[in-house]
């Protein structure tokens, strides 16, 4: 489905979408939600005539629930940016908001060498109900995704979440709120925009392309076999040894207190230390929204440190399961895959 822009044709957009909230309507009789046909957009949300560029559109068969999002989803998105990549100055993916921050992770991660955007939104209320926050999350997304400078160079060349006036950098958001409308939140970096009465830029945190002309790279093959170990009091020795210890497992994140700290008993530390004798990568991602691991800081930090598990600094739990499951499929010899590991590819990490 194709949108016109009434002034003119100066920017054309891809819009993508995979489901979620955003696309519902509620059932006048039922009332119940259900997904409305996709080609009917412009109904819902006139205001898209009124863009200063052509939006192409393509929906996802099934739509889904981004509950049911998996790797396949991920791959079938990938796809269609580079298939589309030459025709469009940018892309905006309507994406549930549940796995929002885990699609954006990995999507950044799996396009290397981007110089257009990719914007994820959605809503927390369908777009079909009046007030709904899926218009101007729409609106503020497409804006920004058509948006040049002077030089005629994307303003945000980046795998982004534009979500309740907010632009933030995809693999740095995690959900916060399950009811309010400023449901995402990147607590360890500023947002790249914000869309007040203009959008402003921050563009001292946008990253921009060292080379605007390098062809569009696509990592395909994701390595899923990767877990989550979340760190609580009263875990038990059977838990910690079938997640760091699976024959299937390849990495496993550590969800750590604090600043990286987990307990120091014997039995835990010999685990540890039997995972990483067997090639397992561990590495250490801090419970706390917001701040990074130190290793340093103390002792029970510096011991898993000691043990071979490997630092997160301050990236997600989202964002770095991203990482791995891109960097496990990359093949690498292990000290290739620890300095990659510990820097940052497209600044999901502050170093
Ligand atoms: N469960 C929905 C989804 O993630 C919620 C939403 O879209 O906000 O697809």
């Amino acid at each position: 489905m194709t949108v016109q822009g009434k002034y003119g044709n100066r920017a054309s957009l891809l819009l993508i979408y995979t489901g979620g909230t955003i696309g519902m309507k509620q059932d006048p009789v039922t009332q119940t939600l259900k997904p409305f046909n996709f080609s009917q957009i412009l109904e819902e949300v006139p205001e898209l005539s009124k863009f200063a560029c052509r939006i192409d559109s393509i929906s996802f068969n099934p739509i889904i629930d981004s509950s049911d999002i998996e790797p396949s989803v991920w791959e079938k998105l990938a796809d269609e940016i580079g298939k589309n990549y030459d025709s469009y100055d940018g892309f905006v993916i309507l994406h549930g908001t549940d796995t929002m921050a885990y699609s954006a992770s990995v999507l950044s991660f799996m396009l290397e060498n981007l110089t257009k955007p990719v914007i994820f939104t959605g809503s927390q209320l369908p777009i079909g109900v009046p007030r709904t926050d899926g218009k101007e999350n729409l609106v503020s997304a497409i804006e920004i995704a058509s948006s040049k400078d002077a030089d005629g160079h994307a303003c945000v060349p980046e795998v982004c979440i534009c979500f309740g006036n907010k632009l933030y950098r995809g693999n740095r958001t995690c959900k916060v709120s399950s009811e309010e409308f400023n449901a995402f939140r990147s607590p360890n970096l500023p947002p790249l925009a914000e869309a007040g009465i203009v959008i402003r830029y921050n563009n001292s945190v946008i990253i921009k392309p060292s080379d605007w002309d390098a062809p569009l790279k696509i990592h395909h093959g994701l390595d899923t076999r990767v877990s989550i170990l979340k760190i609580h009091p009263g875990i038990t020795p059977q838990v910690v040894r079938n997640i760091l210890c699976g024959p299937e497992t390849r990495a496993v994140i550590l969800e750590t207190y604090g600043s990286g700290n987990a307990p120091s008993k014997p039995w835990f530390l010999e685990i540890v230390r039997e995972a990483v004798a067997m090639g397992k990568v561990l590495v250490n991602v801090t419970q706390c929204l917001a701040g990074s691991v130190d290793m340093g800081i103390y002792a029970n930090g510096r011991t898993l440190m000691d043990c071979g598990v490997s630092s997160g600094f301050d990236s997600t739990v989202e964002s770095m399961l991203g990482k791995l499951f891109h960097l496990l499929s990359l093949g690498l010899p292990e000290e290739g895959f620890q300095e990659l590991l510990c820097s940052s590819l497209r600044g999901e990490i502050s170093k």
